[in-house]
């Protein structure tokens, strides 16, 4: 059976709490959930080039999701990327992400001696993208925003899912159903935040829907949340690589 490695670029809420940083991870070193502000900061910490990136994979655009972008795409123009990437979001994900790149740090879309493939998912729809097959699933966040995803993934012959940011809501129980990891935001600990999942309240219910041998693995903490004495339940720590 093929490993899944998940090497944490940050595990914190929006807030950055203690210094924790924003949320995001690397699955097998290839594919990142997420593009955090300090995206490109945290992979040079953990000494892993950003041009062997294959897939950045973006759930909403709230800027903890969403502001990294830019850094890598200045990384890969100037730093020598010449292998084609593919970043996948939902709607208005190229427009939005070239737009802002462009504003910050002028032509840096243009001109390059990479491919770069966008790719705006609607919810529903799958999309294999180098081996990483991924089916979106629209989750209930901020309605200000376009739409929010979260992702049911095959890799490898390996099944996993992760929340991106949602309220407890029908899709995370299709997200939990048959995998063998549920990456699950856990905002708070027992605040209710109407636009996110809690430990005490929410957690027990997204453990249960999960097959038993399955593992939880929360992010997109505060620093008072912990395993909650949940079995198979796992707090993502900065930095950290969890092999299942
Ligand atoms: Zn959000």
């Amino acid at each position: 059976m093929h490993e899944l490695r998940l090497t944490f670029i940050g595990s914190g809420n929006a807030f950055s709490p203690n210094g924790l940083c924003c949320n995001g991870f690397l699955v097998n070193e290839r594919h990142l959930f997420e593009a955090p502000p300090q995206a490109l900061s945290s992979l040079n910490h953990l000494r892993i080039d950003a041009n062997t990136i294959d897939n950045v994979v973006i759930s909403h655009h709230h800027g903890d999701h969403f502001l990294g972008l830019p850094f890598l795409l200045l990384h890969w123009k100037w730093q020598g990327r010449t292998r084609p990437v593919r970043i996948v979001g939902p709607r208005g994900t190229r427009a939005l992400g070239r737009e802002i790149a462009e504003r910050v740090f002028p032509a840096v879309t243009e001109q390059t001696g990479y491919e770069a493939e966008w790719i705006d998912l609607e919810p529903g729809r799958r999309v294999n993208v180098g081996g990483l097959e991924l089916e979106a699933h629209r989750v209930e966040h901020d309605p200000g925003l376009t739409e929010s995803l979260g992702y049911a993934c095959r890799l490898e012959g390996r099944a996993f899912a992760y929340t991106g940011d949602t309220r407890l809501c029908p899709a995370v129980f299709d997200l939990a159903r048959g995998q063998e990891l549920l990456v699950s935001e856990c905002a708070s600990r027992q605040s209710c935040i109407p636009v996110h999942m809690n430990l005490l309240d929410d957690m027990p219910r997204v453990r249960a829907a999960l097959p038993s041998e399955a593992q939880l693995l929360l992010t997109h903490i505060s620093p008072d949340v912990d395993a909650g004495g949940l079995a198979k339940t796992l707090v993502a720590e900065d930095f950290a690589t969890y092999s299942f």
